[in-house]
């Protein structure tokens, strides 16, 4: 019990130093965007490209800000009942055109039967298919198909599986796919998949990985299809919805 509440405190006082880093952060970056305007305003021709560049760092970094909040935070939102199939299928629709822009395919399969119907968070789910869905297209640059699966497995669970046709991963890269800040991308922020696998333990489920260089990789969701029972249990509980 001792333990529990001295992990507590810990987890939260670096909650608190993380919100503020990024405060601390956020400040310069608001008065350089300002700046950038004005300058921008006094500039002619071909200043516009290095303005734009400038622009992409300043939305990347806002984004690892973001999951970079997301992470250290406990979870404080509400859980409800949910059709993963409508989740899906909305993250499909939102993600095709930026696939299709790489000459991919992005294939959503279950029984026409079956929404899926579990308790979870939506804003959290959707987040954790854009990470996986992202990966996924960064590592097809010549095209091909990323098929998306729901369905059930042997023990009643529903499984979600995303599997795309990319290069693979070695054993390194396998083993530190989780790890915050692991990355083997010249741009990477390596904080996608961390935050993947805290949202998927947040339902009560898991994630496997199935790799192959050469062949593709599959990842391998499972959520227990009774996650109300669990979610009862889980401490910072805003409000659970049963119906
Ligand atoms: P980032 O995308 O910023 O590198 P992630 O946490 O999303 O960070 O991924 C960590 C690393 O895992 C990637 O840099 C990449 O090496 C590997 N990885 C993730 N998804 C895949 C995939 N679908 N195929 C191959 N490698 C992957
Ligand atoms: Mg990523």
């Amino acid at each position: 019990k001792m333990e529990d509440e001295k992990e507590e405190k810990v987890l939260s006082n670096l909650n608190e130093l993380v919100a503020s880093i990024v405060h601390e952060i956020r400040n310069p970056m608001t008065s350089l965007k300002g700046f950038l305007d004005l300058l921008r305003l006094n500039t002619s021709d071909d200043g516009e490209k290095y303005f734009s560049i400038i622009d992409a760092e300043f939305e990347r970094l806002e984004l690892i800000l973001e999951d970079f909040l997301y992470l250290s935070k406990p979870p404080r939102y509400v859980m409800e009942e949910i059709s993963l199939v409508k989740i899906v299928q909305q993250i499909v629709d939102l993600m095709q055109p930026q696939a299709i822009q790489s000459n991919i395919l992005l294939m959503l399969e279950h029984s026409l039967v079956d929404e899926y119907k579990m308790i979870g968070n939506e804003v959290r789910l959707k987040q954790l298919l854009i990470n996986v869905i992202k990966n996924a297209i960064e590592v097809m640059p010549l095209g091909g198909t990323i098929t998306i699966t729901i369905g059930y497995n042997m023990d009643g669970d529903i499984e979600l599986i995303v599997k795309d046709e990319g290069q693979g991963m070695n054993e390194e890269t396998m083993n530190g796919l989780f790890t915050p800040f692991f990355t083997t991308k010249k741009q990477g922020s390596g904080l996608g998949l961390p935050l993947v696998k805290k949202v998927i333990e947040e339902h009560n489920g898991n994630v496997r990985v199935w790799s192959k260089e050469g062949i593709g990789t599959a990842f391998t969701f499972t959520i227990p299809v009774d996650s109300y029972k669990y979610v009862m249990n889980m401490p910072l509980q805003e409000s659970v919805s049963l119906t």
